[in-house]
């Protein structure tokens, strides 16, 4: 199947969903952020993700190719937190087939909510205000231009992350079915 792309803000749930649709779909859920925190990243690299910033795109791209090249990602994947600029938008676009793509648009009063209890639960250890504003502006400066680039360029379907949480599953979920099975376009 066409690969899945879920954009959104921080604490918009985009990785929750991500790993909802990825046991729904059995195919892998590929998060950068959680590629990062399972790295042994430089330090100045660590700086930047502690403080909310984005890393290099030319480090992100070298992930990201390195784990679509596993075996495992053949019949499909869901990218969550990439691509966040619109350079890795365009390399991506570039090497690998076209996405279906997901916005989960949430308000910012939402999002500061939601991740100041994430923090308590999870312990990041950039879930704190100034850290969450620094994200929510590098989400607006970078993030939001690829919005624009999908709008424009894909299959692109924005949801009200506000929603219940298995309603907007089961909505990508229809949304993906009516429109994808490749396996089979491949041979018709
Ligand atoms: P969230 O969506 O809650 O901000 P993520 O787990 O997606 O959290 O990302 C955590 C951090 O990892 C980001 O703030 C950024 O520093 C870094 N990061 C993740 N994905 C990318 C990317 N595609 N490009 C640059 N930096 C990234």
């Amino acid at each position: 199947m066409k690969p899945i792309i879920l954009i959104g803000p921080p604490g918009s749930g985009k990785g929750t969903q991500a790993t909802l649709l990825a046991a729904s779909f059995a195919i892998p859920h590929i998060s950068t952020g959680d590629l990062l925190r399972a790295s042994k990243l430089d330090d100045a690299t660590q700086e930047i993700v502690d403080h909310g910033g984005l890393v290099p795109d030319a480090m992100i791209m070298d992930m990201v190719a390195a784990r679509l090249k596993q075996d495992d990602c053949k019949d499909g994947y869901i990218l969550d937190g990439f691509p966040r600029t619109v350079d890795q938008a365009q390399w991506f676009y570039a090497h690998y087939p076209s996405p279906i793509v997901f916005l989960l648009d949430v308000s910012d009063e939402v999002i500061l909510q939601r991740i100041l209890h994430r923090a308590q639960i999870e312990g990041r250890k950039d879930d704190t205000i100034e850290t969450v504003r620094e994200r929510l502006i590098e989400y607006q400066r970078f993030t939001a231009p690829v919005v624009d680039y999908y709008r424009k360029e894909g299959t692109f379907y924005t949801i009200d992350g506000r929603m219940q949480l298995d309603d907007i599953t089961d909505w990508i979920i229809n949304l993906i079915e009516s429109k994808v099975d490749t396996r089979y376009e491949a041979s018709a």
